[in-house]
């Protein structure tokens, strides 16, 4: 099969996975989604991702149709019919199909739906050479831990970088960065490894625990504390992560290079570490 679709239980080509215009999804963005890619074809931290899909769907009191188990077994058949070397998957829940009307509706089941398409590895001459990224004010809303379908204040970030030429727009608000319009940010300074805490203005990244844990591992010094946009003019290292990105070094803010311009050494540790604990969990888990 090409391009896998999921609605509602049942595969289909992706061209013929499609949803009612009163889908609330549509409507009002009510509902929430997941992102998760694989590494030699085994879904990567998928417990992780399962686990915050719960959690998004919970904080919206949206209920989850499937159980952890029944989500893997779906997912291994997506993976299966698609049949990709690597593939991303993309799961969204929404409050299902209503007439217009704000309140959750009285009878509704939750719309499901799944595309399996084929996830093509970032450009690697970008993780050499870093790259570059602009702040932008945070526009969102109070609950950014929640993994949500509104997301027009990050679509209208990443144009707003895309006019820039650069590869993301960093959120500030009141002098704090919080993330990426689609990534976690972290700097280095005097050495130490510092990321903005988990809360409500940021989305706890499933490859932000992956690197924080390997850099606890590799006894490097880190602390999950506010990061300012001084912090930022004056970092040694500046680096981004999320699924599809995995680790992105950052050589520029606004313009201006971070430190001497290049990808820093904890940076490039990072990513090694990070590769090798990829390999190991694509070789040694034999699937969802
Ligand atoms: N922050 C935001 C706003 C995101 O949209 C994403 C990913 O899409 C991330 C962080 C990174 O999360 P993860 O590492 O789980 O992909």
């Amino acid at each position: 099969m090409p391009e896998i679709g999921f609605l509602n239980g049942r595969f289909r080509p992706l061209a013929d996975t499609v949803v009612s215009v009163e889908d609330r999804g549509f409507q009002f963005g009510d509902g929430v989604y997941e992102v998760i890619r694989t590494y030699g074809g085994v879904p990567f931290q998928l417990d992780a991702h399962l686990a915050r899909l719960e959690q998004s769907a919970r904080a919206i009191e949206l209920p989850n149709p499937f159980r952890p188990q029944e989500w893997k077994s779906h997912i291994k058949e997506g993976l299966r019919l698609a049949g990709y070397p690597e593939s991303k998957i993309y799961i969204q829940l929404t409050r299902g199909v209503a007439p217009r009307e704000h309140a959750f509706p009285a009878s509704a089941s939750p719309t499901v739906v799944m595309t399996v398409r084929e996830m093509r590895q970032p450009d690697e001459a970008l993780r050499l050479q870093g790259v570059a990224v602009i702040t932008v004010e945070d526009l969102r809303w109070g609950r950014c831990e929640v993994k949500s379908l509104n997301l027009l204040p990050n679509v209208l970030a990443r144009q707003q970088a895309q006019r820039a030429g650069v590869f993301e727009a960093l959120f500030v608000r009141n002098g704090q960065v919080f993330e990426g319009a689609t990534s976690n940010v972290f700097v280095v300074r005097d050495g130490t490894l510092i990321t903005p805490p988990e809360g409500e203005r940021i989305l706890s990244g499933v490859t932000r625990s992956v690197i924080l844990e390997l850099a606890r591992k590799e006894g490097c010094s880190v602390r999950e504390r506010p990061v300012l946009e001084e912090d930022l003019t004056h970092a040694e290292e500046i680096l981004l992560t999320g699924t599809t990105i995995e680790i992105m070094p950052v050589t520029r803010v606004n313009g201006k290079a971070v430190a001497n311009g290049k990808p820093g050494t904890l940076t490039l540790l990072l990513n090694s570490r990070f590769q090798a604990f990829c390999s190991e969990r694509s070789s040694c888990v034999s699937g969802p």
